[in-house]
């Protein structure tokens, strides 16, 4: 019977329904897992096999999965209204969490505004951030350019396509781009600055410097994923790359924007990134954690100095005229309410700090195998870069798919994890305990030496 259910359900899987970033033509023959329930940090298939979710479903789990302060504030609110437009009107959730998230995000930003997605809340602040130079009390309207890192990601529409750095993702759609001026990722295991040299020169931070010189003038806003490049390979930036960045741009006169949706809601260590580094960005963008990985929910926090340039007689037509129909969906705030309580309720970012130092020591031994090249860590979030070559850090080539292989024979262990490309991500939700962590980090490293240790 669970087999007949099994066999139909995977055979329509595979006929109707299109997977994100995945080659369809390969999907079947990996007996993809298709995830019936869960609880905490686990996930349970169709056939009952149990796996620890150590990716947090993609980047978004935050306090495990059934959580019953997140159930019970999505059902209250199924119980009063599902859906309420946020069009010239309100409810009740969406003003209470806007209340919130002013309270717990950096100083100046007072004013919310709600999304579906990151891509969504990155395109938010891409659009307020070049209205807001022809509306600002001097208005600039050649500042239209937007600065951001190579490597970077910030979602898969279009305009957060513009500021992406990654080819693999973004190449393809080259001539449908914006003005976007890429600077260099301060990524220190392959950095075109310091490769050569015994420590970092801070290189890329007078790059950065140089190009703010020569061109603030046509540059709106600077992009940056706080700490952590994720979708790039998770990669760490050094200490204090963020705050020196943050001050060169208010320099400059260009907006500082910070894109938090996956470093956001404790998973730095800190509730967010850049409180670690006491920076106080102009727009942010937050996603992914918000709603504790239960339902779609965004937000784009803006400060007075940006708000109030879209303030005006109905006729100057400085309204912000962007919207979707869900925007500050009651269950979804709902959720993102319950994720907050949970956050104070277990005093989530003190209790959190003893597992990541549990990570830094469990990541120690990795570093010594052959293949590993570098290993990266920044709160809650580690990544192991396998190479071909140590000596040298050359890449395994694409094709060999060195890190699906490793996530492979890790989820015949009944840990699920996703890779990128050739480095291995851990990003469990941060309710996992350390045994539970301790299982992943020993799945992954026999994983690794049976991979890229074995001859032939
Ligand atoms: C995942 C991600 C996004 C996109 O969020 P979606 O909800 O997938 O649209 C944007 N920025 C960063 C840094 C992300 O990691």
């Amino acid at each position: 019977m669970e087999n007949r259910r099994k066999t139909k359900l995977t055979e329509v899987d595979r006929k109707h329904v299109w997977h994100p970033f995945t080659q369809m033509r390969d999907y079947p023959a990996e007996d993809p897992v298709v995830v019936e329930r869960a609880e905490g940090p686990y996930l349970f298939d169709i056939e009952g096999r149990r796996y620890l979710d150590g990716y947090a479903s993609i980047w978004c789990n935050v306090h495990g999965h059934r959580v019953d302060e997140i159930d019970d504030a999505i059902r209250d609110q199924l119980d009063r209204v599902a859906h309420a437009t946020l069009l010239g009107g309100s409810n009740i959730p969406a003003i209470e969490l806007a209340a919130k998230l002013v309270h717990i995000t950096p100083p100046r930003l007072d004013h919310v505004f709600y999304s579906d997605s990151g891509a969504t809340a990155v395109e938010v602040a891409l659009k307020m951030a070049f209205q807001y130079w022809q509306q600002c009390p001097d208005p600039r309207p050649e500042k239209r350019a937007f600065l951001h890192l190579t490597q970077s990601y910030h979602g898969d529409t279009i305009g957060a396509v513009s500021i992406g750095g990654i080819d693999l993702f973004h190449k393809v759609y080259g001539p449908l781009l914006f003005d976007h001026i890429p600077v260099a990722a301060p990524h220190p295991y392959r950095c075109s600055f310091c490769e050569s040299e015994p420590g970092c020169n801070r290189g890329c931070l007078s790059a950065f410097e140089e190009t703010l010189a020569q061109r603030a003038d046509e540059i709106a806003a600077f992009f940056v994923e706080p700490l952590v490049q994720g979708a790039g390979g998770m990669l760490v930036h050094p200490e204090g790359y963020l705050r020196d960045a943050a001050e060169l741009c208010r320099a400059h006169d260009v907006l500082f924007i910070v894109d938090e949706v996956a470093t956001g809601f404790g998973r730095t260590g800190a509730m967010f990134a850049c409180d670690r580094e006491g920076v106080e960005p102009d727009l942010m963008c937050l996603g992914k954690g918000l709603t504790g990985g239960y339902l779609p929910l965004a937000a784009t926090l803006a400060t007075d100095r940006i708000y109030d340039a879209f303030l005006g007689d109905y006729s100057e037509t400085k309204t912000f005229f962007h919207g979707h129909t869900y925007t500050g969906n009651p269950l979804a705030c709902a959720a993102a309410l319950g994720t907050l309580e949970v956050f104070e309720k277990r005093d989530v970012i003190r209790n959190l700090q003893p597992t990541i130092d549990h990570l830094s020591h469990g990541l120690e031994r990795f570093r010594d195998r052959p293949h590993v090249g570098d290993v990266r860590q920044c709160g809650f979030i580690a990544a192991i870069e396998l190479v071909a070559n140590k000596k040298s850090r050359r890449p395994y080539p694409f094709e060999a798919r060195i890190g699906h292989q490793v996530c492979g024979r890790v989820r015949e262990k009944g840990i699920l994890l996703r890779p990128l490309v050739n480095t291995i991500v851990l990003f469990p939700p941060l309710c996992l305990t350390t045994d539970q962590l301790d299982e992943i980090l020993d799945a992954v490293y026999d994983a690794i030496v049976e991979v890229t240790e074995s001859d032939g």
